[in-house]
């Protein structure tokens, strides 16, 4: 908890239910509740103000999809790393994904990943278990031990389960235990090592390809699996038109499913990728320029439900190897809020209400949290968010370990003032 009063004055509240901003002055206590929302509030004594003019307070926003690298692989990114990241991007909870080292697969290391994270991080983390002992496909993890230590979300982390039989086991059991199951949708006899997207830039390059139905066989066969036994699924990264299609078909027919686009997929397409910069490097991979334009529609349709970065953090010596061998992923928490203002929201293509509704309210709720608003008598939660200024993305900027990112070099519309959290405030 902080140690005075804090007083953001002279700001515009966003909010999930409108495009219409808010000016108001906020005052949140020592314990970190809010306890007024007005214009002309007198400053209490010993509160320290923070002048917010030009500035927006936007609610904190929540990623589903993170992968911290501890324990295993603390040379990437720790858990301490990733918070400092999260917080300076504006985002104020997150589920980390299991697949550490070892990967989370029972009801212990789910309870072990929990400690330490209550030890190290300043913001609320839920750690998600794997769906296959070890991430090997080949047997049920641990689901009784996990589901009562309350994972939020069962998946293998970037690993399909291949085994039909396999997943659909997984999901009468998550069914069962009534676990979220998250799926990393692909087909790997399709994908083979493949590197980028299959068409005219992966024969170009003269690199391996990962066509578009290697995902979109992959997502119409866990449709079907969760549709059969009454699992509840969510899809992560959507890549291609044609798995949003089967998407909005299987949500037109009952089906519990929800899916996720990743910020990347949504303003990069395989164009992008020059010189074999490996910064550009992902899984699913960035695709052709028609699949990143029917992925913006369906965020605004609302066909797709939540936005998450895949934080992916490897050093820059990992990902200084060739495209072919260099890993999949970069970081992604520091500036998935400023690449979708600069991109979306400052041409007019949606607003601050769809942003928070589809990465803060949705990730929130698909795993039972409550949303966070900006109102009297709730915790602050909440980033101040100033879109006039500029924030040039350079390595020294990135607080993450891993300073990887297909937008280093880039300068971007909007800067992230300070994060609140918990009482704290971050600047
Ligand atoms: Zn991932």
């Amino acid at each position: 908890m902080g140690e005075v009063s804090l007083f953001f004055i002279n700001g515009r509240i966003a909010a999930a239910e409108s495009s219409e901003l808010r000016e108001a002055d906020v005052l949140v206590d020592a314990a970190g509740i809010i306890t007024a929302i007005g214009t002309g509030l007198p400053a209490p004594e010993g509160a320290e103000v923070i002048d917010c003019a030009g500035c927006l307070l936007v609610p904190g926003m929540f990623d589903v999809h993170v992968h911290s690298r501890e324990p295993g692989d603390e040379h990437k990114e720790t858990l301490a790393s990733c918070a400092a990241a999260a917080l300076h991007g504006g985002v104020t909870g997150l589920v980390l994904m299991p697949d550490t080292s070892p990967p989370v697969d029972s009801g212990n290391l789910v309870k072990s990943a929990m400690d330490l994270v209550s030890e190290v991080s300043p913001i609320p983390m839920h750690q998600s278990g794997c769906l296959t002992k070890g991430r090997q496909g080949t047997e049920l993890a641990g689901f009784s031990g996990m589901a009562s230590r309350g994972v939020p979300m069962l998946t293998d982390a970037d690993r399909t389960v291949s085994c039909p039989d396999l997943m659909r086991r997984c999901m009468e059991y998550a069914r069962d235990f009534d676990l979220l199951v998250t799926s990393h949708t692909d087909t790997p006899a399709l994908s083979k090592a493949g590197v980028v997207n299959e068409g005219r830039v992966s024969y170009r390059f003269g690199l391996p390809g990962i066509p578009g139905i290697s995902q979109e066989i992959a997502i119409d066969r866990d449709i079907l699996i969760a549709s059969h036994t009454g699992a509840r699924l969510h899809l992560q990264q959507l890549s291609t038109a044609r798995g949003l299609e089967s998407v909005r078909r299987a949500k037109e027919a009952g089906t519990k499913v929800t899916c996720e686009v990743s910020p990347h997929h949504l303003v990069l397409s395989e164009l992008e990728i020059r010189d074999y910069n490996t910064h550009f490097k992902f899984n699913p991979p960035l695709r052709s320029v028609e699949d990143t334009e029917a992925l913006v529609a369906g965020l605004i349709d609302g066909s797709i439900d939540i936005i998450a970065s895949d934080h992916a953090p490897h050093t820059e010596f990992e990902k200084s190897s060739d495209f072919g061998s260099a890993p999949f992923g970069a970081a992604g928490l520091e500036t998935t809020v400023l690449v979708l203002h600069d991109r979306f929201i400052r041409t007019g293509v949606f607003g601050w209400d769809l942003l928070i509704q589809r990465y803060s309210d949705a990730p929130r709720k698909l795993i039972g949290q409550l949303p966070v608003a900006i109102s009297e008598g709730t915790a602050a939660e909440f980033f101040v968010f100033d879109p006039a200024a500029q924030t040039v993305i350079t390595r020294d900027y990135l607080r993450t370990k891993s300073p990887v990112s297909p937008f280093i070099g880039e300068t971007l519309a909007g800067a992230i003032r300070g994060t609140i959290v918990r009482g704290m405030w971050f600047a």
